[in-house]
């Protein structure tokens, strides 16, 4: 089995934990560089990207976690996770910096006010059985897709139709929504899937 890891400085672990178990996987938190380095891949939570910024920087993670990217670890990022994995950010704080590693330009709370938060259901390629369940709460979208990367799924209604809210690339795949929150483990064993495939 795999050992996939939650970084586990904020936001929702204990529901990427359930989730990535319930799809055959073993998870682990991961607050230190020594917990990273037992891991096999790396799941980064939504939250506050500047404050899991800051304390990734705190905890020391910052260097380890981008070696660990570059050397081709997986890693799915949601919401603020996937802000953290974009090579570049809009609308970020004064001094925010990304672990990067996706060649993507995301705007932070691209939805604005009037539906900061709101759910939707869209497709996402290689995501069978039908539409997903996405919730996005004060969401980023992804505004420019660079060469490297590939986009995977988009809103498909309401205002923000269009707007892509999913992207791979190789090992690598964030979205903008939280799978974790609706008991629906597809997104988790698409991700999986993808760290076996690495691993062969
Ligand atoms: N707005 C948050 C940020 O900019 C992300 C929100 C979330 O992860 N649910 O980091």
């Amino acid at each position: 089995t795999q050992a996939v890891g939650v970084l586990a400085l904020q936001g929702d672990v204990r529901e990427h934990v359930h989730a990535l178990e319930a799809v055959g996987a073993r998870a682990v938190p991961v607050r230190r560089r020594s917990e990273l380095d037992a891991v096999d891949a790396l799941v980064i939570p939504g939250g506050e990207s500047t404050t899991i910024d800051k304390l990734l920087r705190a905890f020391e993670l910052v260097d380890p976690v981008r070696e660990r990217l570059r050397a081709g670890m997986p890693a799915y990022g949601s919401c603020a996770g996937m802000i953290l994995l974009a090579d570049r950010v809009l609308g970020g704080i004064e001094g925010q910096q990304t672990l990067g590693g996706v060649d993507v330009t995301v705007r932070r709370n691209a939805f604005g006010r009037q539906v900061d938060s709101f759910e939707t259901d869209l497709a996402i390629d290689g995501i069978e059985d039908g539409p997903l369940h996405a919730v996005f709460i004060r969401a980023p979208w992804v505004e420019e897709v660079g060469p490297a990367a590939t986009v995977v799924g988009r809103v498909e209604a309401g205002p923000a139709a269009g707007r892509i809210v999913a992207v791979r690339q190789g090992p690598l795949l964030v979205t903008s929504f939280h799978p974790e929150v609706t008991g629906d483990t597809r997104v988790h064993r698409l991700f999986v899937q993808i760290v076996r495939d690495t691993q062969e």
